[in-house]
């Protein structure tokens, strides 16, 4: 399977999945707080629409939301999902 790395800051990669609710190819991810690759059960956020996605067994996307991130993560979680937000242009 290809994979892609995010140029900028990357530290880790992914298998090529598409967001379920935007549909865009995403196939590089940055890990907020190490080095380790994704796996199944983590979760991350899109890239194009700012949605709150989960790796499934398989590594492929579903969603997700804040509620579901870990309470000592979500704020930073919070954080990055309004980052995404303000690239993406969306409100
Ligand atoms: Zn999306």
């Amino acid at each position: 399977m290809k994979t892609k790395f995010i140029p900028d800051g990357y530290m880790g990669e992914m298998p090529a999945a598409f967001c379920p609710s935007c549909f865009k190819l995403l196939n590089g991810v940055t890990n907020m707080e190490g080095q380790e690759k994704p796996k199944p059960g983590d979760c991350t956020v899109c890239m194009g629409c700012a949605s709150v996605l989960r790796f499934t067994e398989d590594m492929q996307l579903e969603m997700s939301s804040l509620m579901e991130i870990p309470v000592e993560y979500r704020f930073n979680f919070a954080k990055m999902v309004a980052a995404v937000k303000q690239i993406a242009g969306i409100r």
